[in-house]
């Protein structure tokens, strides 16, 4: 690591906060805990008012500043002691939010605003008497921002009597504890097992294993089972009992998670339940989500899954005749493991579609695509991304890279960090990280919105991505324009802050241009020679890509169901969170369960999206939706471009969930659900070519 990411020369890491040393984030939690209580008298001597709004939201943005940051750095620092340090100003500033949000006073203040309006309102339409100072300033945006600042502080128990407030309290911090917890345990190499390959055997398994690191005087080499390596055996291991060995050792560790996601799922319940809710998913969806309820989520889970179970079957059928073919028998009573899948597809796509694996990944050099992005931008919405300089100190590791947005008419937009490779113990999958949102200051000048997208790509050593991983970019870059795009006056609402399950929208329909035709053709070129990709490549591509969309799909959605199930009604005798998973997977995989393991261990979804990963399948059916109407075959369209940047991207979540949704597509694409929404899945359907 260089030492210009080390103390002494660290003025303003990630451009934000002036930390030299670790131990110095106590005094930058401590000075931004003394801020908002100076935020908080300011705000209590004056009369409840529109103000009480925006002086919530400048605590909220005070706080969320430092704890953002605070949690980025704990997840990405390259180095421990920087972790460790944010790591418990993450709990403090934590525990200093959940005192805010239980703070009565300020509960009493907000209601006195927000009851003043509303007031004043009635009167107006009872006959004209009313206080119109009453209603000055009370824009739509305040209104949603003041009401659903009154839920956070009723959704943290500020109506509990003390008792009941003390033990959510406890829970809360508990909940935080173990979802640490259960990150930290997927990033620990230890937790995560390893498995002694043979490598004595023949040939053809050797030249894939060979490639995994040897254990001392052995003739086995083993194998740590990070994700990114359990996924590669899976996919090329040939061996079916090693692939085995490798699907149970895996999907069984780390154990810890286990018994810690029971507890996360027992302490939500615990909470939902001082809340008065029936469960977890009751209490998280409600006044808070465009599903509003987990009937509506059941409801649209089990009728995508209904609606795609032909394609499903259409493609475990591919997979059984490639493993007939392989194991040289018939597919007549041919069953699938689980540890069969990634293999099988991967042998069906390079038959079905056989590809130049080279001759593609030289069109996806990691700093290409972003030049791809940096194009279609331009293209689609007038935007430049400008690369900048990083000031000595403010980067965390190396490679680092910082983006500018520039509008052709508007300026500068906002900040984006990179932070694309990895290194040991930097987490895995691709994160968005939000460090400063925008928001109108007093001044009336904007707040710079400034992200971090954070992957843990390992690239080919001339630095060449997979068009998957091209894909996830593409994703993550979405997000980013969610939150450097949205000009909401309250940071509160702005970007990515919003509703759960809007959040995946707009990088569900970014992700898609990464492999549409139009920018394949015109934006990915070659990294050596320029050119761009030709056409039979490009079809190549998506057929290849596409071949399994319904498993891929199908997989999502179950992974949704299980979700919602952890976080359902639980009677006297819960179910344990094993058989839970196992009890889903027995309904709905078309693989053959694999008794004893915990794939559930895993996913760490379940900790940041407790209830809400439906998520996933809510955007891919609005995103689908959106794709259709605004750009059919992936066309770089400025009037669309332009068009869904006004409609989703600047309103960020300014808007009640069913109008925001109906501001982008018009009415038609949501159905009530008992006490919410589901997604239309017409649109979804007809891109998987289901009719
Ligand atoms: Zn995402």
């Amino acid at each position: 690591m260089s030492k210009s990411l080390h103390s002494g020369s660290t003025r303003r890491l990630f451009g934000l906060l002036s930390l030299r040393r670790p131990e110095q984030w106590q005094e930058v939690s401590q000075a931004a805990i003394a801020r908002c209580e100076s935020l908080v008298s300011e705000l209590l001597v004056q009369p409840p008012s529109v103000d009480t709004i925006h002086g919530l939201d400048e605590i909220s943005d005070t706080i969320c500043q430092s704890y953002d940051t605070a949690e980025f750095c704990r997840n990405v620092h390259s180095c421990e002691d920087w972790q460790a340090a944010a790591q418990q100003a993450c709990i403090k500033l934590g525990g200093y939010v959940h005192k805010l949000n239980i703070d009565e006073q300020l509960y009493n203040h907000l209601v006195r605003a927000l009851d003043k309006h509303s007031s004043a309102v009635r009167g107006f339409a009872a006959g004209g008497v009313g206080d119109s100072r009453c209603v000055e300033g009370y824009t739509p945006e305040a209104l949603r921002v003041g009401y659903t600042l009154k839920h956070d502080f009723e959704k943290a128990g500020i109506h509990l009597q003390e008792d009941q407030r003390s033990r959510l309290t406890a829970l809360v911090d508990l909940e935080r504890r173990i979802g640490m917890q259960i990150g930290q345990n997927l990033k620990t190499p230890s937790k995560l097992g390893y498995l002694d390959m043979d490598v004595s055997g023949q040939r053809k398994a050797n030249e894939q294993r060979s490639k995994l690191p040897l254990s001392q005087g052995s003739s086995s080499r083993r194998v740590t089972l990070d994700s990114g390596t359990l996924h590669s055996i899976l996919r090329k291991e040939p061996y079916a009992q090693q692939r085995e060995k490798a699907f149970t050792a895996g999907y069984s560790t780390p154990r810890d998670n286990v018994h810690l996601l029971e507890d996360l799922v027992g302490t939500r319940y615990e909470m939902a339940q001082l809340m008065g809710a029936p469960s977890y998913a009751h209490y998280t969806l409600k006044n808070a989500t465009l599903a509003g309820c987990p009937e509506a989520v059941e409801s649209f889970l089990l009728e995508l899954l209904a609606a795609i179970q032909p394609k499903v079957e259409e493609e475990v059928n591919i997979l059984r005749r490639y493993k007939a073919k392989h194991l040289g028998r018939s597919t007549v009573g041919l069953q699938l493991d689980a540890w069969d899948r990634l293999f099988y597809m991967r042998v069906a796509q390079e038959a079905e579609c056989p590809l130049d694996y080279a001759a593609t990944a030289a069109h996806f050099h990691a700093q290409g695509c972003i030049q791809g992005f940096k194009e279609l931008l331009k293209a689609i919405m007038g935007i430049q991304i400008v690369e900048m300089p990083l000031e000595p100190g403010e980067g965390w590791a190396e490679r680092v890279q910082k983006l500018a947005l520039e509008h052709e008419d508007e300026g500068r937009l906002g900040i984006i960090y990179l932070d694309l490779y990895p290194r040991p113990g930097k987490m895995g999958g691709a994160t968005h990280f939000t460090l400063q949102c925008g928001r109108r200051l007093r001044d009336g000048s904007y707040q710079e919105p400034v992200v971090a997208l954070v992957c843990s790509f390992g690239l080919s050593s001339g630095g060449l991505m997979s068009p998957d991983q091209a894909k996830t970019l593409f994703h993550e870059f979405g997000h980013a324009l969610h939150s450097l795009l949205s000009r909401t006056e309250f940071q509160h609402l702005a970007g990515t802050r919003g509703p759960m399950d809007l959040m995946e929208v707009p990088s569900h329909v970014v992700e898609r241009f990464a492999n549409s035709p139009a920018v394949l053709k015109s934006c990915m070129r070659h990294h050596i020679s320029g050119r761009p990709m030709g056409s039979v490549m490009v079809g190549d591509l998506q057929r290849s890509q596409g071949l399994f969309d319904g498993l891929n799909l199908h997989q999502q959605v179950v992974d949704a169901l299980v979700d919602q199930r952890l976080h359902g009604v639980r009677g006297a005798n819960p179910a344990s969170t094993e058989s839970i998973v196992h009890d889903v997977l027995q309904q709905f995989s078309p693989f053959s369960f694999a008794q004893g393991v915990t794939p559930h261990a895993r996913f760490q979804h379940f900790v940041g999206y407790g209830a809400a990963y439906f998520s996933y399948p809510y955007a891919m059916a609005l995103s689908s939706a959106i794709w259709q109407q605004y750009f059919p075959d992936g066309r770089m369209n400025r009037a669309s471009g332009d068009h869904v940047r006004q409609t989703m991207l600047k309103v960020g979540s300014a808007s009640e969930p069913v109008a925001y949704v109906e501001g982008i597509l018009g009415k038609g694409h949501l159905e009530p659900v008992g006490c919410g929404h589901k997604p239309q899945i017409r649109s979804l359907l007809t891109e998987l070519g289901i009719t």
